[in-house]
């Protein structure tokens, strides 16, 4: 294509909500317009790299069995009851009436709809395992979208859909799926983890988020370098300290001033100890009682661990918060930060590392005062232990001990083993082998398209402009032409361009009538990874400019090899994502 007649329109400057790095330069690379807030439409250049990001998706979907349908992207609220989801999902969910007053969403997933269309299909276990998939347009209000593609209301998502006759098959589907997500961010050339992660509203009991490591990202992630575990920290575990306490050792408690003491900083200070010597008491409300939550002084709270745990210890906590400073007053009868464990009758949550932990210094349930050389069980007693604490860096792996390396990450890709909690609510059933009916086994995959675009930019730019990764480049060769009015450098450029285009490379040509400035600038900006120069200087010597648009050197090629040079190049760039 020539630049002169596409519809590429760049910009100088950043658009003036755009807070990370893909958002900027997809709007300044003629990527992508925002309509509305989460909104957005792709621009040519935009579409050519979705499509290619769908092409590798397609490809390994199709390679391991799944198969593509459409589904409609209207939603009647019918099947979100029999889920029980039309109350669940909350606002999120975009919710219309049709002119008959009948009940509809935009599908923020699709769940529903393929397990209404399988359990009318699907009657005998001879017709399974099913894997269907699509590729399509997703809507969530999210409350707070943001960063361009990587957090849009409407957006672009491949879900795919597995059904099985038992859990040992629906395993080995996900794992299929699962190898299927790791090729596809291989082929796009991410630097990523598999992780463990917590399963939120879609339900079920096992899944792991593809995370692209990024700065911008909005997960943060813990991975072992010796032995591969990896998780979100909603999820990480940490690893329990079994090291005995030492009864001997114990000091008689006291009780010392600390006025104005409130924050483990200023008790540290006060008392001159280090924060792994203090135990944080943080009171939380789980539906209609509270809690105390003990943390070693330098640990934080994971809230998803925390309310595991209660229920795990038979505390209902379907809605848990942090208490209110009113509520930790009648508490504790103290003001907020000098709450403690000793004397207190709340039932009493404490992380595992406080099991080896002797003498150390807790709030005393009264203004300006904390205990010194607190023991459990003598001093007060612990309801139960449990993991309940965020892992970080330099945590010892909860499988092999060694330091956990931390990173933030874009999550891409999301699998889950849903097991029956849709085919039970919805009765999407079989018949077994032994003539029994039978709920299918289920299980969810989905990849963001869109939000993938932008990840790739998040890991592949430079402070002038994209670098794209050669397999999803909208084009492969970008010519620019410097000199379009000498017919001698025009027609150089020209035969150049038809033997490229001849030869299945997609390029596109800079014949715009610009300052060489633009032509530059723009061509940095738009990030197509192989550039051609052609000048009048250049030309008038035999020599067309090569240069890869990640090395800063440039190459000059003879003209009469410069086709043949750059589809080789060309070809061998894209074997690396095969
Ligand atoms: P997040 O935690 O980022 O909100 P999620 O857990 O809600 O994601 P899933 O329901 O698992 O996401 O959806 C599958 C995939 O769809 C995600 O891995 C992500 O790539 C993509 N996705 C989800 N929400 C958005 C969004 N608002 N904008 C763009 N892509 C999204
Ligand atoms: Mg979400």
């Amino acid at each position: 294509m020539r630049l002169s007649r596409m519809f590429v329109p760049t910009r100088k400057e950043d658009p003036a909500d755009a807070e990370v790095v893909s958002h900027k330069l997809l709007v300044r690379g003629g990527y992508i317009r925002q309509l509305a807030r989460g909104i957005y439409d792709y621009l040519p250049m935009g579409w050519r790299s979705i499509r290619k990001i769908e092409a590798v998706i397609r490809e390994e979907m199709d390679r391991s069995g799944a198969q593509e349908v459409m589904l409609p992207a209207v939603q009647p609220a019918k099947l979100w009851k029999e889920s029980d989801r039309w109350d669940a999902y909350g606002p999120e969910l975009l919710r219309f009436t049709d002119r008959k007053d009948g009940e509809f969403c935009f599908g923020p997933t699709h769940e529903e709809v393929i397990t209404d269309l399988v359990r009318g299909e699907i009657k005998s276990y001879k017709q399974l395992p099913l894997n269907l998939y699509q590729i399509q347009t997703k809507f969530r209000d999210e409350i707070r979208p943001r960063f361009g593609l990587m957090r849009g209301r409407e957006f672009i998502m491949k879900d795919a859909y597995s059904f099985d006759t038992n859990l040992e098959a629906a395993k080995e589907s996900y794992d299929q799926m699962f190898a299927a997500y790791q090729r596809i961010c291989d082929r796009l050339g991410f630097e990523y983890r598999a992780v463990e992660a917590d399963t939120g509203n879609i339900g079920g009991s096992h899944s792991h988020e593809f995370q692209v490591l990024a700065d911008t990202g909005e997960d943060q992630i813990v991975s072992c370098p010796e032995c591969g575990y990896a998780a979100n920290v909603e999820k990480a575990r940490t690893r329990r300290d079994d090291t005995d306490r030492t009864e001997d050792d114990f000091v008689a408690m006291e009780t010392v001033d600390t006025p104005n003491a409130r924050t483990i900083q200023e008790v540290c200070d006060f008392l001159d100890r280090s924060a792994d010597e203090l135990v944080k008491t943080l009171i939380y409300r789980a539906d209609d009682t509270h809690v105390a939550l003990l943390l070693r002084g330098d640990h934080g709270a994971n809230e998803v661990k925390v309310g595991d745990a209660l229920r795990e210890a038979g505390i209902e906590a379907d809605d848990l918060r942090l208490a209110t400073d009113d509520e930790i007053k009648e508490v504790t009868g103290a003001p907020v930060g000098f709450s403690g464990p000793v004397g207190l009758e709340i039932p009493v949550v404490a992380d595992h590392s406080i099991r080896s932990m002797s003498n150390f210094v807790v709030g005393a349930n009264e203004a300006d005062a904390h205990h010194v050389n607190v023991n459990w069980d003598r001093d007060f007693e612990v309801d139960a232990f449990a993991d309940v604490r965020e892992a970080r860096a330099g945590d010892a792996c909860a499988e092999c001990g060694t330091p956990l390396e931390s990173h933030r990450g874009i999550e891409v890709g999301h699998v889950f083993l849903l097991g029956d909690k849709y085919s039970t609510s919805m009765e999407a059933l079989f018949l077994d082998e032994d003539g029994k009916h039978r709920p299918m086994q289920m299980g969810c995959y989905g990849i963001g398209v869109s939000r993938i675009l932008a990840a790739v930019v998040e890991q592949n730019h430079d402070d002038d402009g994209i670098i794209w990764p050669m397999p999803i480049a909208p084009y492969q060769v970008h010519i620019t032409v410097l000199h379009i009015d000498n017919d001698e450098v025009m027609d150089a450029a020209e035969s150049v361009y038809d033997r490229l285009v001849d030869a299945g490379v997609e390029v596109v040509m800079d014949d715009r009538d610009a300052g060489f400035g633009a032509k530059f600038a723009d061509a940095d900006l738009i990030g197509i990874p192989l550039r051609l120069v052609f000048g009048a200087r250049g030309i008038s010597n035999g020599n067309v400019e090569m240069k890869w648009r990640h090395e800063s050197d440039s190459q000059d090629l003879p003209l009469d090899d410069a086709a043949d040079e750059v589809i080789r190049q060309v070809d061998e760039a894209m074997k690396d994502f095969r």
